[in-house]
């Protein structure tokens, strides 16, 4: 007789998610005023268009009001910043987000900028980045914050335990390592420069995988045991059929790992829940004052 197939525990999003956004809706409902998130977005790309569509119709499905500013392709640098200053000066925008990437002709990092820190749900303003890597309370961006949420639902403590990241971008891998620096984790950080990448990702109690290559990580990089966090989303287009959403990590790691994310429906769903939680947050802040 065989030894039964080892499979790791799936660490499905969704129930995550919905527990988030719970607590959101109920923190949201004790505000005296239903916290507001603006959402900008330039041209029409589809994906842009249906990324707002949902953060628009899950703002209003958990008790936050939205309103999406959908502006042309042509609009320029001096309008767009025009926008942000008005949403900054009105007391009634907690939340500002625009949606990246964009257009070619707009100095994304200026934009970025000139939202007022305290409202920029996205967490990419540099007073945000140097409050996470200084350990005071901040804006995270919301995927890694939301993969924080995931590990504590199913009570995975990163504390204490050896994390390797694959990724260095400022959306992921880069905040996902301070925050687990500061849930006490011991961090390492790969990118494409690494040398004998599966020596260090084979040190992990806990490998996050966010490199944008569709099932990258195979089972031989893995330390059986390991938690693996998979937030990649490759989509492969298909002839007459939708695309199909592949992870960064190969499905035959579950044969090596203790528990892992699928894809879809795992670290996904996590991100807008998060959004709408960073809104809750700054809405909160605000109402202090
Ligand atoms: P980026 O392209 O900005 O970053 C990818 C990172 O992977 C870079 O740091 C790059 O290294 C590294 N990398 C690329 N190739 C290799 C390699 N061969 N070996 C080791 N490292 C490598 O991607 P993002 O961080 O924005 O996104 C990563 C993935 O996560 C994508 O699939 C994206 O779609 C997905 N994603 C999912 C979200 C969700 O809601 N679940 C949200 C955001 C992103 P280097 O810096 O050296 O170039």
């Amino acid at each position: 007789m065989t030894a039964p197939e080892h499979k790791a525990q799936k660490l499905a999003g969704p129930p995550a998610a919905e527990a988030l956004l719970r607590e959101t809706a109920e923190r949201a409902a004790k505000l005296a005023q239903k916290p507001h998130l603006s959402i900008v977005r330039l041209g029409e790309d589809p994906a842009s268009v249906s990324y707002v569509a949902g953060k628009d119709a899950r703002a209003k499905e958990t008790g936050l009001s939205s309103t999406v500013h959908a502006l042309p392709e042509e609009t320029t640098q001096a309008e767009l910043l025009a926008l942000i200053r008005q949403l900054n000066g009105d007391s009634s925008v907690n939340g500002i987000l625009v949606q990246l990437p964009l257009p070619e002709h707009i100095d994304e990092q200026e934009i970025l900028l000139a939202i007022d820190p305290d409202k920029d749900v996205d967490g990419f303003h540099p007073m945000n980045v140097g409050r996470l890597w200084t350990n005071h309370p901040a804006s995270v961006p919301c995927t890694p914050q939301g993969v924080m949420y995931l590990l504590k639902h199913y009570g995975i403590d990163p504390a204490g335990k050896r994390v390797v990241i694959i990724g260095r971008s400022n959306i992921v891998g880069r905040p996902m390592a301070g925050l687990l620096m500061n849930a006490h984790a011991t961090v390492t950080v790969a990118h494409s420069r690494t040398r004998d990448l599966r020596a260090v990702t084979r040190e992990a109690d806990i490998l996050i995988a966010a490199i944008g290559k569709a099932h990258f990580v195979t089972p031989d990089m893995v330390k059986p045991g390991a938690v693996v966090i998979d937030v990649g989303i490759n989509r492969l287009e298909r002839e007459g059929k939708k695309p199909k959403l592949l992870g960064d990590v190969h499905p035959d790691v579950a044969q090596v790992a203790s528990a892992m994310t699928p894809v879809p429906g795992g670290v996904g769903p996590m991100t807008i829940a998060q959004l709408l939680g960073n809104t809750v947050a700054a809405a909160e802040e605000q109402a202090k004052r």
